[in-house]
Order: structure tokens, then C-alpha cells, then sequence
């Protein structure tokens, strides 16, 4: 099996991969920084700030992330540490067409390696604090849509629907949302 020739494709709400959970990186190859590199290439086209592995159906613990300020490709990322509270309007590359406030600490400590299994540690704030966060979800199977509150709920029915039994699916809503993750 060869990942280096399998394109990979962003899963969309009711797809199971984003809801199986992403097991740590034991030892890191060639071919995790063959994904990475894909991971990335992919938010990028769909003009996102983060991406994270079981997004594309791969159940290991990596993502993507990049708010405009420079690339980052962790490995087993892990906030260590949360501090305080924000509330920003989310999107999701997997759930196209919806936008939540969903409220999350405003500074985290994140400890993860990266592509080469060197350690890295993050104190991230603000959006780039948000996306990590957005993405470590995925990677425990967890999404926007349960965050939403009773009456979100019933905003997003509709368009749930439309994106599980993949109907024709409202293309201009897909931007909707200015953060994208
Ligand atoms: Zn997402």
C-alpha cells in the first residue's frame, strides 16, 4: 500500500472517518510527510487555515494548520494547557455551508513533534489557539456540529440533511463561513 499514489479527498459530514478516532504516531516515515505535505496542498485549495488527518480518512494523529502567518505540520499535537475564553464564528472544510460560535480557550499550550519527530512546543493565542483546537477535535472524531446549541441545532437540520445523503449541494454556501478549518 502506497499513500504516495492514493489522492487524498476531504470527507464531508456523514462520512464515518470523521468519527473514528486518530491513533498517536508511533514512528514517523517518509510517508506521514508525503500526507502532510498532501494534507497541506489540500487546505490550501480549498482555501482553508487547518486540516486535520481523519478529514482525509487517515487515522493517525496529524494536522495542518496555517492562519496566514506560516505553515505547521504537527504530529501527536496535545494542548497541555488552557487558559481563559474566546468565541469566534467557525467553519469546517467537512461540514461545508454552516458557521458556528463555538466558545474555546483564548491561550493554549500545545506539545507535539513535528514532521521529522523533534519536539515542539506552542503557546498559541487567539485564532491560531482556536484552530489548533478545531483540529485536535477532529482528530478525536469531534465536530462543530456538536458543539451547536439547541437552537444552532435546528438552523443546521436542514443542511446536515443535505450534506449526509449528499443532494445537490448549494455550492456558494460553501464559503460562508471566513474561517475554514
Ligand atoms: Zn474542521
Amino acid at each position: 500500500m502506497s499513500t504516495q499514489e492514493t489522492k487524498l479527498k476531504i470527507r464531508v459530514f456523514g462520512d464515518p472517518a470523521l468519527r473514528k478516532k486518530a491513533k498517536p504516531v508511533q514512528s514517523i516515515t517518509e510517508n506521514h510527510r508525503n500526507i502532510l505535505s498532501q494534507m497541506a496542498t489540500l487546505m490550501y485549495d480549498a482555501s482553508g487555515v487547518g486540516l486535520a488527518a481523519p478529514q482525509v480518512a487517515i487515522h493517525e494523529s496529524m494536522i495542518v494548520v496555517d492562519i496566514g502567518s506560516g505553515l505547521y505540520k504537527l504530529i501527536n499535537p496535545k494542548v497541555i494547557k488552557f487558559e481563559g475564553r474566546q468565541e469566534l464564528e467557525e467553519g469546517c472544510l467537512s461540514v461545508p455551508g454552516v458557521c458556528l460560535k463555538i466558545k474555546r480557550a483564548i491561550k493554549i499550550k500545545v506539545r507535539a513533534l513535528d514532521e521529522f519527530g523533534k519536539p515542539v512546543s506552542m503557546d498559541a493565542g487567539g485564532l491560531l489557539a482556536c484552530c489548533l483546537q478545531h483540529e485536535i477535535d477532529h482528530l478525536k472524531g469531534k465536530l462543530i456540529v456538536d458543539y451547536a446549541s439547541f437552537f444552532d441545532k435546528l438552523k443546521i437540520r436542514k443542511r446536515l440533511r443535505e450534506l449526509k445523503e449528499k443532494s445537490r449541494i448549494n455550492e456558494a454556501q460553501e464559503k460562508v463561513c471566513k474561517l475554514r478549518l
